[in-house]
């Protein structure tokens, strides 16, 4: 984390990249800053300003551009906190903030406007987000997400489960975290072993956009979680020149798999002020999507969906 680039020039000048080529933002003013691993830069292609791992983080001056449509609260989040760090929107699942940091600044991240207060959730808030749980039986599952929950310590992890294994009403437990992709380090022996221990079965829903990113590193570890029994699923982000073609996102999958990870959901944007250019048009959606069915087996398939404020559950889109 200590070593991660949050210099523009100094991330250029690593991928020999010529500043003056780019539409960079004017200014420094954003907070959402420039902040991406190094072992993730070293998945870039030097020289190269339109690589799809680049694109995700870098900066660009098309996010000061308002559009229409998008704006700093695309899905309905800061409605649906039932008590501060919880957003229970679906039947049976709630999902936790657990820390409002992440380990890389993804452009496009729906997030990127929602004001967490920095940190993570106070002791006094966790115990108001306990008896939450612990007083409404139909929630079957929860979600630790953020922010990103493994940007917390073990330790601080541990604590978490402990005190969510004492409700009985709950079956599992889901992560949802983009970190591993970006810092695979942070999948050490005691975290599988933290993971692969716990009372109710585990999900984790990792987020991998690019083929690029499952790096030897990555694989390496998403296999040892897998062969101990770590359920493992991937949501991506439809992205225009990121990952929409049909090539990309068919080797996605086969490479997902080869990593014990099945596809999960493709997710169109969200519509967040800032991402504009990061949108692929509905009916584009859909035909690539008709492409991933013509072309694999329906269990490496993942479901096309959106996020419309106000449904019961993630939207999937047809073929049509
Ligand atoms: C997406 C989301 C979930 C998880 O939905 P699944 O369809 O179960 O993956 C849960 N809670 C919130 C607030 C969400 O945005
Ligand atoms: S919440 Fe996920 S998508 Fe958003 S910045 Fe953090 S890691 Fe990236």
């Amino acid at each position: 984390m200590k070593t991660a680039f949050t210099d523009l020039d100094e991330l250029l000048a690593f991928l020999e990249l010529d500043k003056n080529r780019l539409n960079l933002p004017i200014g420094n003013s954003d907070p959402f800053s420039l902040r991406v691993p190094r072992g993730f830069v070293a998945l870039m292609k030097p020289g190269d300003p339109n690589d799809p791992l680049l694109l995700q983080v870098l900066p660009s001056g098309r996010e000061a551009i308002a559009q229409p449509g998008f704006n700093n609260n695309p899905v309905g989040d800061l409605e649906s906190q039932s008590v501060p760090g919880i957003l229970h929107k679906y039947h049976g699942r709630a999902l936790i903030l657990a820390s409002g940091a992440c380990a890389v600044h993804c452009r496009y991240c729906f997030r990127r406007h929602y004001p967490y207060h920095g940190g993570t959730a106070s002791p006094r808030q966790w115990q108001d987000i306990l008896g939450y749980l612990k007083a409404d039986p139909s929630i079957r599952e929860v979600i630790l997400s953020g922010g990103d929950p493994l940007m917390l310590q073990d330790e601080r992890l541990a604590e978490w489960f402990a005190n969510l294994a004492g409700i009985p009403h709950l079956q599992r437990l889901r992560l949802h975290t983009r970190l591993p992709v970006v810092l695979p380090e942070r999948i050490t022996p005691h975290l599988i072993e933290l993971l692969s221990g716990l009372a109710l079965p585990t999900v984790v829903v990792l987020h991998v956009n690019h083929p690029n990113e499952l790096s030897p590193a990555l694989t390496s570890a998403t296999r040892k979680m897998h062969r101990n029994n770590i359920t493992l699923l991937n949501q991506a982000v439809l992205l225009k020149d990121v990952n929409d073609s049909r090539e990309t996102l068919t080797t996605l999958s086969e490479k997902l798999f080869a990593a014990g990870i099945l596809p999960y959901y493709l997710h169109l944007l969200d519509r967040v002020q800032g991402s504009a250019h990061f949108e692929v048009p509905e009916p584009e959606a859909r035909k690539l999507y008709r492409a991933l069915l013509a072309k694999l087996p329906g269990y490496l398939v993942p479901k096309l969906v959106k996020e419309i404020t106000g449904q019961t559950s993630k939207t999937p889109l047809g073929i049509s």
